[in-house]
């Protein structure tokens, strides 16, 4: 059966090439054709020998999602519903900024953690994706911002400059196949992406903190949303078996192993939840000594949720007490919204929207 070579990373690349009689450097020359120029037929690959392409063609298969539908916000924030298979939707987000461009990339179908403001959450989980369809995503949207129209390119930041693991799915969960997708974007053959622009966002899975901390030196996020254990055991139940205490002694040591600078503290606002004056003085002591930021983000309301927006005055009052106590605070924009692209509307509602895409007829770009 033919390997899928997009779940393969250098080292595996290697190991492929010598398994088909080849030298060990055509994985770096395969690892540029298919990461760095984007093409995902042999034939195209001008530099390899007739004879190795034939080969190639009958053991191998560069196979991505496919893309079902592709949204472009008002705002320049482009959204793909990507199809991997049996029913199953995950989407992935390009948010342009002024000098760069973040994708924020899924990482499971679902998710098991049942945060109780995620509507991911509420789905449930199906399973882990592959490293192909992780790393597939980033393809898939490099290919889609080089070839987008001239109208479009005047709109959107093309370039993918920063990579985040915080679309649908907790990324440890999935430990191998994230991590094998990170060195992807780190390689300097593949993606030759920065550590510092590669983020990956965890509810805190304190075991699989310190793995990471030991295999890939990509930059931290952890989604907090509350100072206490009482109120996040509620928001974040994975906090009953990893305590704040605990998570908060794994992020020091993640920091303790250079080269690594602050984490990213997410905090997401509901209203008369955790927006408080005083949670937000419970949360300047509880960080205390660790270097860190805080990423606030307006929480993005969906059917069912139970939890309401904090207002723009409780979020730019909690800001503040944070950053009067010296802490580095920014509120996050909310991008995309006409197309439901924000952060909290992410896949969990694939289900719903690939019946209306049906519906609708609406055709599918791959
Ligand atoms: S917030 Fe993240 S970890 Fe929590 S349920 Fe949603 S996708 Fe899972």
């Amino acid at each position: 059966m033919a390997v899928n070579l997009l779940n393969y990373d250098g080292k595996s690349l290697v190991d492929f090439c010598t398994e088909i009689g080849e030298k060990p450097f055509r994985a770096r020359q395969l690892l540029r054709w298919i990461h760095q120029f984007g093409i995902a037929d042999f034939d195209l690959m001008s530099d390899l020998a007739k004879g190795l392409r034939e080969k190639l063609a009958e053991q191998a298969v560069i196979e991505l999602p496919s893309i079902m539908s592709d949204y472009a916000a008002a705002d320049g924030t482009r959204k793909w519903l990507l199809s991997v298979g049996a029913g199953n939707g995950i989407e992935t987000v390009f948010i342009p900024e002024n000098s760069r461009g973040t994708l924020c990339i899924s990482s499971q179908v679902g998710c098991a953690l049942a945060c109780t403001f995620c509507s991911t959450g509420k789905q449930g989980f199906n399973r882990n994706l592959t490293v192909a369809e992780i790393i597939g995503q980033l393809w898939l949207a490099n290919k889609m911002l080089e070839t987008c129209s001239d109208d479009a390119k005047s709109q959107t930041k093309r370039a993918v400059t920063n990579v985040v693991m915080m679309g649908m799915g907790e990324p440890l969960a999935n430990f191998e196949n994230v991590v094998t997708a990170l060195d992807l974007m780190l390689d300097d053959h593949a993606y030759g992406l920065s550590r510092r622009r590669v983020t990956l966002s965890t509810s805190g899975l304190v075991p699989a903190i310190d793995r990471l901390r030991e295999r890939c030196p990509v930059a931290l996020a952890v989604s907090l949303h509350a100072p206490n254990d009482m109120l996040r055991d509620q928001l974040v139940p994975i906090n009953k078996k990893y305590p704040i205490k605990e998570l908060l002694a794994a992020c020091q040591r993640y920091l303790s192993v250079a080269p690594r600078d602050f984490i990213t503290f997410e905090y997401v606002m509901l209203d008369d939840v955790n927006d408080s004056v005083a949670h937000a003085r419970e949360l300047v002591k509880l960080v205390q000594g660790i270097p860190c930021k805080f990423n606030l983000i307006p929480f993005n309301s969906f059917s069912d949720s139970g939890y309401k927006r904090s207002s723009a005055e409780a979020i730019r009052v909690f800001r503040d007490v944070l950053m009067h106590a010296g802490l580095i605070a920014t509120v996050r924009k909310t991008r995309g919204d006409d197309i439901a692209a924000a952060c909290g509307q992410l896949a969990g509602q694939v289900k719903d929207k690939t019946h209306r895409l049906t519906r609708l007829k609406i055709e599918t770009v791959q």
